[in-house]
């Protein structure tokens, strides 16, 4: 795996969470708390990055990750480059190298990377020029590590710790890179009780997510959880497997107001968007109450920032 830091122990990429230590993860959400603000008011905007180039290179799509990485280095004060790429498979790996070189070429700093294939945003990171750092903006089904901090930084505002706390991860865990980078950050911040709960097929490899109860049914699964963490049903990662019928779906797994009740009086309901309304969840919890959903967008924004902040600004001088 390419080494996320440099050699004095700042984080020079951030490809995933996993490797990161508590120390590491809680100073990436002190800092990125720092760019939060209430909605209405102006967010903040400082020339921390001025003259830096940030270049969002994707190949999947996003509407979320995409956008909030564009605000986050423009807020800084960066310039932000955005390239939708279609590249053929058989030529990728080679032909996204080329495509970093260009934009290496062009004085890019930061590359934000997504890709559908395991090992894009590392085999990237190893070939840039010491001064570039590589951002993973969601990697295949393996990690998304922006996301996984946005997600911990919304629960960390609500619930004011993580020691103690039941999160209940619902779903297609098999193919979310979202639970992978959650459960990464989650146990590093000394959450011992992170349940799996969703039918078997969509459950990850028995030497998955280690220490995590996993739950057959969501009735069980969400009793007396602090915080409940819905998945998306990733069709486009489902290869010849059968995709689930959506009604059927939803009257085994979808988080309806009934099935909320039964976790505590003051759980919170994640999803990391785009939703399937009525598949995995019914519009009146994710519209509802106990809904942090726009918190985890707004929060984002943030997170990126002090990532892009992080990577970029020794890059100053
Ligand atoms: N937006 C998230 C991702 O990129 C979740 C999803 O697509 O379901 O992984």
């Amino acid at each position: 795996m390419t080494e996320q830091l440099r050699p004095d122990g700042s984080l020079r990429h951030l490809l995933t969470l996993e490797t990161l230590s508590r120390a590491q993860l809680e100073r990436l959400l002190d800092r990125a708390q720092t760019f939060v603000r209430p909605l209405g008011e102006r967010p903040p905007r400082t020339q921390a990055l001025a003259g830096l180039t940030v270049a969002n290179l994707f190949t999947e799509p996003s509407t979320r990750t995409r956008v909030s990485f564009e605000l986050a280095a423009k807020r800084l004060g960066a310039e932000v480059v955005n390239l939708e790429v279609q590249l053929s498979s058989r030529v990728k790996g080679e032909s996204m190298l080329d495509t970093v070189y260009t934009l290496q070429s062009l004085h890019v700093d930061a590359l934000v990377i997504r890709d559908a294939e395991a090992g894009v945003p590392g085999l990237v990171a190893g070939h840039v020029a010491p001064h570039v750092s590589v951002l993973s903006a969601g990697e295949a089904h393996v990690s998304h590590p922006t996301q996984g901090l946005l997600d911990t930084l919304t629960i960390y505002q609500r619930k004011q710790r993580f020691a103690g706390l039941a999160v209940a991860i619902v779903g297609d865990v098999r193919h979310s890179r979202v639970a992978r980078s959650a459960w990464h950050a989650l146990r590093a911040l000394g959450v011992a009780d992170v349940r799996l709960v969703g039918p078997a097929a969509l459950m990850p490899a028995a030497n998955e997510f280690e220490g995590c109860a996993r739950f057959r049914s969501i009735g069980r699964g969400l009793e007396g959880v602090d915080v409940i963490m819905m998945l998306r049903i990733q069709k486009e990662r489902f290869g010849d497997a059968d995709v689930p019928d959506g009604e059927k779906y939803f009257a085994a797994w979808g988080l309806t107001p009934e099935r909320l009740a039964l976790a505590r009086p003051d759980a919170i309901v994640m999803h990391p968007q785009p939703m399937n309304r009525g598949i995995e969840i019914a519009s009146e919890v994710a519209d509802g109450a106990q809904s942090v959903i726009r918190d985890q967008v707004r929060n984002g924004v943030a997170v990126r920032m002090a990532v892009l902040a992080e990577v970029l600004g020794a890059r100053r001088a």
